[in-house]
């Protein structure tokens, strides 16, 4: 397995659930004790928060502060149910995300090649992570047909 190098953004979506902040904290927790992550962000408000680039970094934050987000109700990072558009209608904003901080997307493809290479030459971004198991579905973020789960796209350096 490839090993992934560079930073790491979470964000919450969704409405809030007793699991939600635990969740959080594992991948913050596991991104640090990787070695591999130099900086971990949380997105406030969810994709709004990518979207305006409104981050905190949790580098900064004591780890205790962190730990006790496990046991805090509610979203701590606050949520979002924002829906990004096709990349058709908004390619200088995929573009732009993915010039930012958190350098990467999650989103929905088709399993298609031909919309893999489409959006490498329209964003140099390429594939980078296809979870083990499907999650919910969607649309293909280039061509808009039946996605059965979203992938990490994330720009070649
Ligand atoms: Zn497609």
């Amino acid at each position: 397995m490839t090993v992934l190098k560079g930073n790491c953004l979470v964000a919450q979506s969704g409405g809030p659930t007793s699991v939600i902040n635990a969740s959080v904290v594992g991948v913050v927790q596991e991104a640090f004790r990787s070695g591999e992550i130099d900086r971990v962000y949380g997105a406030l408000n969810g994709v709004a928060g990518i979207l305006n680039e409104n981050l905190i970094c949790f580098n900064d934050e004591p780890a205790e502060e962190i730990e006790l987000m496990r046991v805090t109700p509610a979203a701590a990072l606050g949520s979002c149910r924002f829906k990004l558009k096709g990349i058709e209608e908004n390619e200088s904003e995929f573009k732009r995300i993915l010039e930012g901080p958190e350098g990467f997307l999650w989103a929905h493809w088709c399993g298609l090649a031909e919309c893999e290479a489409k959006i490498k030459e329209e964003t140099k971004a390429t594939i980078r992570a296809i979870p083990f198991q499907e999650g919910e579905g969607g649309k293909c973020i280039r061509c808009g047909e039946a996605s059965v789960q979203r992938v990490v796209f994330a720009k070649a350096y």
